[in-house]
Protein backbone atom coordinates (compact mmCIF):
# COMPACT_ATOMS: atom_id res chain seq x y z
CA UNK A 1 0.00 0.00 0.00
CA UNK A 2 1.63 3.32 -0.96
CA UNK A 3 1.52 6.29 1.40
CA UNK A 4 1.45 9.57 0.95
CA UNK A 5 2.14 12.54 3.13
CA UNK A 6 -0.75 14.77 3.07
CA UNK A 7 -1.22 18.42 4.38
CA UNK A 8 -4.53 19.59 5.49
CA UNK A 9 -5.60 23.23 6.81
CA UNK A 10 -8.92 22.62 9.49
CA UNK A 11 -11.29 26.10 10.35
CA UNK A 12 -14.41 26.72 11.91
CA UNK A 13 -16.40 29.84 12.65
CA UNK A 14 -19.63 28.40 13.71
CA UNK A 15 -20.67 26.87 16.95
CA UNK A 16 -17.86 25.66 19.36
CA UNK A 17 -15.38 26.52 16.70
CA UNK A 18 -12.43 24.72 18.67
CA UNK A 19 -14.71 21.50 19.13
CA UNK A 20 -15.75 21.33 15.42
CA UNK A 21 -12.25 21.78 14.03
CA UNK A 22 -11.05 19.01 16.94
CA UNK A 23 -13.92 16.73 16.36
CA UNK A 24 -13.79 16.34 12.80
CA UNK A 25 -10.06 15.86 12.81
CA UNK A 26 -10.54 12.82 14.91
CA UNK A 27 -12.89 11.56 12.21
CA UNK A 28 -10.83 11.85 9.53
CA UNK A 29 -7.98 10.38 11.94
CA UNK A 30 -9.96 7.35 12.36
CA UNK A 31 -10.27 6.39 8.72
CA UNK A 32 -8.46 3.01 8.05
CA UNK A 33 -6.63 4.69 5.19
CA UNK A 34 -5.71 7.61 7.33
CA UNK A 35 -2.90 8.22 9.85
CA UNK A 36 -2.51 11.69 12.05
CA UNK A 37 0.72 12.50 11.93
CA UNK A 38 0.89 15.62 13.68
CA UNK A 39 -1.51 17.95 14.27
CA UNK A 40 -0.30 22.14 15.08
CA UNK A 41 -1.85 24.25 17.77
CA UNK A 42 -5.10 25.67 17.36
CA UNK A 43 -5.06 29.47 16.35
CA UNK A 44 -8.29 32.29 16.58
CA UNK A 45 -7.67 34.02 13.34
CA UNK A 46 -9.19 36.91 11.74
CA UNK A 47 -11.52 36.38 8.80
CA UNK A 48 -9.97 37.39 5.28
CA UNK A 49 -11.57 37.96 2.01
CA UNK A 50 -15.34 38.44 3.39
CA UNK A 51 -14.47 39.82 6.45
CA UNK A 52 -17.87 40.51 8.16
CA UNK A 53 -17.80 37.32 9.93
CA UNK A 54 -16.69 35.52 12.79
CA UNK A 55 -13.10 34.85 14.00
CA UNK A 56 -11.97 31.07 12.61
CA UNK A 57 -10.16 28.57 14.37
CA UNK A 58 -7.54 26.96 12.66
CA UNK A 59 -5.27 24.18 12.78
CA UNK A 60 -2.95 22.19 10.39
CA UNK A 61 -2.29 18.84 10.35
CA UNK A 62 -0.23 16.06 8.67
CA UNK A 63 -1.68 12.75 7.73
CA UNK A 64 -0.28 9.67 5.93
CA UNK A 65 -2.93 8.61 3.16
CA UNK A 66 -3.12 5.34 1.22
CA UNK A 67 -6.04 7.25 -0.69
CA UNK A 68 -5.12 9.79 -3.78
CA UNK A 69 -5.92 13.37 -4.41
CA UNK A 70 -9.37 12.73 -5.48
CA UNK A 71 -10.31 9.88 -3.33
CA UNK A 72 -9.47 12.07 -0.04
CA UNK A 73 -10.90 14.96 -1.32
CA UNK A 74 -14.18 12.93 -1.66
CA UNK A 75 -13.53 11.73 2.09
CA UNK A 76 -12.86 15.59 3.35
CA UNK A 77 -16.07 16.36 1.83
CA UNK A 78 -18.22 13.64 2.98
CA UNK A 79 -16.87 14.62 7.04
CA UNK A 80 -17.48 18.50 6.09
CA UNK A 81 -21.22 17.75 4.79
CA UNK A 82 -21.91 15.06 7.69
CA UNK A 83 -20.72 18.13 9.83
CA UNK A 84 -23.76 19.56 8.78
CA UNK A 85 -22.06 22.18 6.27
CA UNK A 86 -24.54 23.40 3.68
CA UNK A 87 -24.06 24.45 0.34
CA UNK A 88 -22.08 27.87 0.62
CA UNK A 89 -23.99 30.85 0.17
CA UNK A 90 -20.82 32.99 0.13
CA UNK A 91 -17.44 32.19 -1.23
CA UNK A 92 -15.29 32.34 1.59
CA UNK A 93 -17.91 32.87 4.13
CA UNK A 94 -19.10 31.19 7.26
CA UNK A 95 -18.27 27.40 7.90
CA UNK A 96 -19.07 24.49 10.54
CA UNK A 97 -16.05 23.14 9.34
CA UNK A 98 -13.79 23.36 6.49
CA UNK A 99 -10.76 20.40 5.35
CA UNK A 100 -8.77 21.66 3.03
CA UNK A 101 -5.69 19.87 1.12
CA UNK A 102 -2.53 21.99 1.65
CA UNK A 103 0.11 19.82 -0.18
CA UNK A 104 -0.06 16.64 -1.27
CA UNK A 105 3.24 14.74 -1.39
CA UNK A 106 4.97 16.95 -4.22
CA UNK A 107 2.29 16.52 -6.60
CA UNK A 108 0.79 19.45 -8.79
CA UNK A 109 -2.36 19.33 -9.56
CA UNK A 110 -4.48 21.96 -11.48
CA UNK A 111 -7.91 21.07 -11.97
CA UNK A 112 -11.22 23.13 -11.44
CA UNK A 113 -12.56 20.64 -8.43
CA UNK A 114 -8.79 19.84 -6.82
CA UNK A 115 -5.39 22.31 -6.92
CA UNK A 116 -2.70 21.11 -5.37
CA UNK A 117 -0.96 22.79 -3.80
CA UNK A 118 -3.61 25.11 -2.29
CA UNK A 119 -4.19 27.92 -4.61
CA UNK A 120 -3.97 30.45 -2.07
CA UNK A 121 -1.98 28.88 0.80
CA UNK A 122 1.10 31.02 0.42
CA UNK A 123 -0.70 34.41 0.73
CA UNK A 124 -2.65 33.39 4.16
CA UNK A 125 -1.34 34.07 7.64
CA UNK A 126 -3.97 31.38 8.61
CA UNK A 127 -2.67 28.27 6.77
CA UNK A 128 1.07 29.27 7.01
CA UNK A 129 1.15 29.96 10.58
CA UNK A 130 -0.33 26.46 12.02
CA UNK A 131 1.75 24.61 9.14
CA UNK A 132 4.52 26.27 10.42
CA UNK A 133 3.99 24.26 13.48
CA UNK A 134 4.38 21.05 12.22
CA UNK A 135 6.50 21.67 8.84
CA UNK A 136 7.69 24.97 8.36
CA UNK A 137 10.99 23.13 5.73
CA UNK A 138 8.24 21.91 3.68
CA UNK A 139 9.44 23.12 -0.19
CA UNK A 140 6.28 24.24 -1.72
CA UNK A 141 6.38 22.60 -5.30
CA UNK A 142 5.86 25.59 -7.22
CA UNK A 143 7.37 28.40 -5.70
CA UNK A 144 9.95 26.27 -4.72
CA UNK A 145 10.42 27.91 -1.43
CA UNK A 146 9.66 26.66 2.04
CA UNK A 147 6.88 27.47 4.10
CA UNK A 148 8.70 29.82 6.87
CA UNK A 149 10.17 31.53 4.20
CA UNK A 150 6.54 31.98 2.24
CA UNK A 151 5.25 33.16 5.79
CA UNK A 152 8.78 35.61 6.48
CA UNK A 153 7.87 37.23 3.06
CA UNK A 154 4.19 37.34 3.05
CA UNK A 155 2.53 40.49 1.72
CA UNK A 156 -0.52 40.37 3.98
CA UNK A 157 1.25 41.19 7.41
CA UNK A 158 -2.29 42.35 9.31
CA UNK A 159 -3.91 39.63 9.23
CA UNK A 160 -4.70 38.45 13.03
CA UNK A 161 -3.38 34.92 14.38
CA UNK A 162 -3.27 34.20 17.57
CA UNK A 163 -2.63 31.12 19.66
CA UNK A 164 -5.27 29.95 20.86
CA UNK A 165 -4.36 26.42 22.40
P1 LIG B 1 -12.71 27.41 0.33
O1 LIG B 1 -12.15 26.30 1.16
O2 LIG B 1 -11.79 27.83 -0.80
O3 LIG B 1 -13.17 28.58 1.13
P2 LIG B 1 -14.85 25.55 -0.20
O4 LIG B 1 -14.40 24.80 1.00
O5 LIG B 1 -16.29 25.91 -0.30
O6 LIG B 1 -14.01 26.88 -0.39
O7 LIG B 1 -14.40 24.69 -1.43
C1 LIG B 1 -14.87 24.94 -2.72
C2 LIG B 1 -14.33 23.88 -3.66
O8 LIG B 1 -12.93 23.96 -3.73
C3 LIG B 1 -14.56 22.45 -3.25
O9 LIG B 1 -15.79 21.98 -3.73
C4 LIG B 1 -13.38 21.70 -3.86
O10 LIG B 1 -13.79 20.87 -4.94
C5 LIG B 1 -12.49 22.80 -4.38
N1 LIG B 1 -11.05 22.63 -4.13
C6 LIG B 1 -10.08 22.96 -5.03
N2 LIG B 1 -8.87 22.71 -4.54
C7 LIG B 1 -9.04 22.22 -3.29
C8 LIG B 1 -8.14 21.78 -2.28
N3 LIG B 1 -6.80 21.80 -2.47
N4 LIG B 1 -8.66 21.34 -1.10
C9 LIG B 1 -10.00 21.32 -0.91
N5 LIG B 1 -10.91 21.73 -1.83
C10 LIG B 1 -10.44 22.17 -3.01
MG1 LIG C 1 -12.54 24.23 1.56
Amino acid sequence: MKNHTVYISVGSNIGNKLDNCQKNINILAASASVSLKLQSRFYKTEPVDYTDQDWFVNAAIKIETSLEPFELLKKLKLIEHNAGRTEKTVRFGPRVIDLDIILFDDLIINTPELTIPHPRMHKRCFVLIPLCDIGSDIIHPVLKKNIKYLLDTINDKDQRVIVFK
